[in-house]
């Protein structure tokens, strides 16, 4: 081991960020170095986070996490996407799955094929037919994707929706056999080097002191670190993504169990339902300058299965990013380095990516700055790519029967993505600035399940035998139906998974 080596890092906070981050290093590091982490029983933890993104899986695999106990653990659920309701215009239903719509022909998206075939003819059937996530959710079946590349039942993918306090307990419980330890004590004050102005240690109310080479900041929107001693600034997106509340709510689980999040456009934002094995999430997120908090839990309460189990929870927050995540021994990851609002479930995702990108530009004791400016252009590129595929969501609608809806058809939107949808207005095209991000069938989905249909199409698809590819789609459309009519309904295949059927 290198002299220069970390020997001691202090976590700060034991939300989902921080037992996140404290698991993979555990794994990581070993004994080479003592992790600490510090969590507060008396401040808590924010308490939502139930849906995520597909990446998910790798970090449960990278972790070693066995599947099916992790599913028992955290009551999860499979996502294969999101329901979007009432969001293009009232009435309007969409589904933007994890995967493709059919295997592309020639390089060329299978989309573009179902628009110039649309064109052709008035009844062909909807574009989400040739989708496997839409039709599995449709009938609310569910197994993994299987077969050979380029066949439709290995052409999506899944992620899961758990119980984030159990997500984080699991993992604490992951990282606290590998040698984590745990503080459980309030931060009161830091203390830094008279010259270099690192952080040395933290001093927590009892009256203890905790040192360490590097502090990882997952205290949550209060940036303990990173804006309390730091001052790194944030940037705020609200002009762009105006909600700024959310209400959280809990009620019994009803039959079907769907294999997917639903999100509802409401007067003033949006609410959420998210299937658990032992309840369905709720929640409403909306901007309090358009609808009163009472109102808003009226909204929320009245779209409810079932009755609530709790009170409505109240959460405020602002859309942005911390302007730097990492600034001299200091990484903030999770809330305290950033919120967008949780519409894409992205939060969990960009927790993975901070704690990847971490390990990948890990640190020695000299801190060398190009590290953390690395670290720091990653995180702030993929903060802008889901930002503006969030926005998006929000400008293309229809809708203009509320002074919200109006706020967003008329608010201003980042270049990239202006440019985004006027391409795709015209010409049908999608660029991908964030490969590792959403995809073009995920733009696609949003798009045109918003209703926006491209004026033009792509000229070299016109040259093609037209009855060929008729029959070809034909076929694809009914292979899915049958594929996904011949699957486990959703409950069954977990209580298969979990062991009790
Ligand atoms: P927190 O949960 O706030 O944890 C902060 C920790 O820091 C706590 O342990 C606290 O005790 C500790 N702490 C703070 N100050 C001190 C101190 N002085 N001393 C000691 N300890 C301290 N993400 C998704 O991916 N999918 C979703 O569906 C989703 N839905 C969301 C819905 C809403 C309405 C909101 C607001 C967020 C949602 N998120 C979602 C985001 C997700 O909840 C967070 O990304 C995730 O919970 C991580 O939070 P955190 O650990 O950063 O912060």
């Amino acid at each position: 081991m290198s002299d220069k080596a970390l020997q001691k890092i202090v976590i700060v906070g034991g939300g989902t960020a921080g037992w996140m981050t404290a698991a993979p290093l555990a794994l990581r590091l070993g004994k080479s170095c003592q992790v600490t982490l510090i969590e507060s029983a008396d401040i808590g933890t924010v308490g939502v986070g139930e849906a995520t993104l597909p990446s998910i899986r790798y970090y449960n695999l990278a972790l070693g996490l066995d599947g099916a106990d992790f599913v028992r653990r955290t009551q999860a659920t499979f996502k294969l996407g999101i329901e979007f309701k009432d969001w293009g215009w009232r009435g309007n239903r969409f589904f933007h799955g994890f995967g493709d719509f059919g295997p592309a022909i020639d390089n060329r998206p299978a989309y573009m094929y179902w628009l110039h075939l649309a064109r052709q003819s008035s009844d062909m059937p909807s574009y989400e037919d040739w989708s496997m996530t839409t039709a599995m959710a449709r009938a609310n079946r569910f197994i993994p994707p299987y077969g050979e590349p380029g066949t439709v039942t290995s052409s999506y993918s899944y992620a899961f929706h758990f119980d984030a306090s159990l997500y984080a307990a699991y993992l604490r419980e992951y990282a606290v056999e590998r040698g984590v330890r745990r503080i459980e004590a309030t931060i009161d004050g830091v203390d830094l080097h008279p010259e270099t102005g690192f952080i040395t240690a933290v001093r927590l109310a009892d009256g203890r002191r905790v040192e360490g080479d590097l502090f990882i900041d997952c205290s949550g929107f209060r940036g303990l670190l990173i804006e309390g001693v730091y001052q790194a600034g944030y940037d705020d997106w609200s002009a762009m993504l105006p909600c700024n509340s959310a209400q959280a709510v809990p009620c019994a689980r009803v039959e079907p169990l769907t294999p997917y999040t639903t999100s509802t456009a409401s007067g003033a934002g949006w609410t959420w339902r998210i299937p658990l094995q032992h309840r369905t999430g709720n929640g409403h997120v909306y901007c309090n300058s358009f609808i009163s908090d009472t109102e808003a839990a009226r909204v929320l309460l009245s779209g409810l299965d079932e009755r609530a189990l709790d009170q409505p929870r109240q959460l405020r927050f602002t859309t942005g990013r911390r302007r730097k995540s990492w600034i001299k021994n200091c990484v903030a990851i999770g809330l305290s380095g950033g919120f967008l609002e949780p519409l894409e479930s992205t939060s969990i995702n960009m927790i993975e990516n901070a704690v990847g990108w971490l390990l990948q530009y890990f640190p020695d004791r000299d801190f060398r700055p190009a590290l953390a400016e690395e670290f720091n252009r990653l995180v702030a590129q993929r903060y802008e790519f889901v930002r503006d595929f969030v926005i998006l969501h929000y400008k293309v609608t229809r809708r203009d029967d509320s002074e919200f809806w109006r706020y967003c058809a008329n608010m201003p939107v980042p270049d990239t993505l202006r440019h985004q949808i006027e391409l795709f207005r015209e010409t049908g095209r999608v660029v991908i600035y964030d490969p590792q991000g959403f995809s073009v069938s995920s733009h696609v989905s949003i798009l045109m399940g918003l209703g926006v249909m491209p004026e033009a199409g792509d000229p070299l698809i016109g040259q093609m035998d037209q009855q060929a590819l008729q029959l070809h789609y034909a076929r694809m459309r009914d292979t899915i139906q049958r594929a996904a009519a011949a699957m486990p309904g959703h409950a069954t295949f977990i209580a298969k998974q979990i062991g009790t059927a």
